[in-house]
């Protein structure tokens, strides 16, 4: 539920620039298309235009180039994802990759490596579908696809099932060589999704790293609300404002919050600032109305301790303890929620909009 921190100024030349640097074998292709298949664009515009403008052509091009073969060629995300991932990756602590920009709730996992296999047989036979979905060229429907013919018997097995690729396929049977490089850590979701628009299955800021739960949606942009919109949900878009327009509530059963001692007596809502429609068909495109309450106990925790933990209180630890106020508040509810800057960590916005509600003093 956070904007994408890209680097900034001067920085964000580089980022491009390196960026474009990784697809320099296809300019070619692209430069060999004809005029009605280019959208009037340069090979550096299709990479690297800002989304409000990839939105822009999206609208002005409809479903032209749905499922466009020779489009598809030119930008070939499959062959690329390792590259791509890899790139992310470099970046990663630069942009503060932690949370599903998204959701906002589960970890994206730059760092975590698939689980340790004796040989690509027993990896295809065990894995679970977040290590599958590591591998390059593998997509939600690969994952399936394998998922489906388990267990086999050989990594031969592989080449007769249709759609597979022979990128993954290779892959798997290449396990063995375990090339850290060329693994994903996390996923990216094509926000403009690939097959609709062929042309932006690279381009930079249609790419939003993202948990396994919201990449494999079944949202396409097309249950995001109108298209116009979509410059306003969209993590990688400078007019991005989901964090702002929702807010997370909590809705006690009793007459007050003073009654609420267990998960059972309060339930977790979202509400929204204008647009209302927009942003419930975010909400509801991730299904974030079933999974924020799943974590109700962040927010009984706070609830809890803001009970506990009165100003009263604190001031009494203050006189016995010879430590700050300020100090302890932030001890017992956490750091992250008196500092600006940490809203790319997971539950920060279920956390800081919960805590605000309970009016404790000092948070942001
Ligand atoms: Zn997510």
């Amino acid at each position: 539920m956070h904007r994408i921190q890209y680097p900034a100024e001067k920085k964000r030349e580089t980022f491009e620039a390196e960026y474009i640097e990784l697809f320099h074998d296809l300019e070619r292709a692209f430069a060999a298309l004809p005029p009605e298949k280019n959208l009037g664009w340069s090979f550096k515009d299709v990479l690297t235009k800002d989304f409000e403008a990839l939105a822009k052509k999206a609208i002005e091009f409809g479903d032209t180039f749905n499922g466009c073969e020779v489009i598809e060629s030119v930008f070939p995300y499959e062959e690329y994802q390792g590259k791509i991932s890899h790139f992310f990756m470099e970046y990663g602590e630069r942009m503060k990759l932690s949370a599903c920009h998204y959701c906002g709730i589960e970890y994206i996992n730059v760092y975590e490596d698939m689980g340790d296999y004796k040989n690509g047989l027993e990896l295809v036979n065990e894995a679970d579908e977040m290590e599958l979905l590591t591998i390059t060229g593998m997509g939600q429907n690969k994952v399936r696809l394998i998922v489906n013919e388990r267990p086999i018997a050989s990594l031969d097995k592989l080449d007769g099932v249709k759609g597979l690729g022979k990128v993954v396929i290779q892959q798997l049977k290449d396990y063995e060589n375990r090339n850290k490089h060329y693994r994903n850590h996390f996923t990216l979701d094509h926000l403009l999704p690939k097959s609709d628009y062929p042309h932006f299955a690279l381009s930079l800021y249609n790419l939003i790293p993202s948990c396994y739960t919201c990449n494999s949606k079944t949202k396409g942009v097309k249950d995001l609300g109108k298209m116009d919109d979509l410059v306003l949900l969209s993590p990688s878009s400078d007019k991005f404002n989901v964090y702002e327009m929702v807010r997370v509530k909590m809705v006690h059963k009793g007459p007050t919050l003073e009654k609420v001692f267990d998960l059972n007596d309060f339930s977790i809502r979202f509400e929204y600032g204008d647009r209302e429609s927009t942003y419930k068909d975010y909400i509801q495109a991730f299904k974030l109305h079933g999974r924020y309450p799943f974590h109700k106990d962040k927010a009984l925790d706070l609830i809890v301790k803001s009970r506990n933990y009165n100003e009263a209180m604190l001031k009494e630890l203050e006189k016995h303890v010879k430590i700050p106020r300020n100090q302890i508040r932030m001890d017992i509810f956490g750091k992250d929620l008196f500092s600006e800057g940490e809203s790319h960590r997971p539950f920060f916005k279920l956390r800081l909009d919960i805590a605000r509600a309970l009016k404790i003093e000092g948070v942001i």
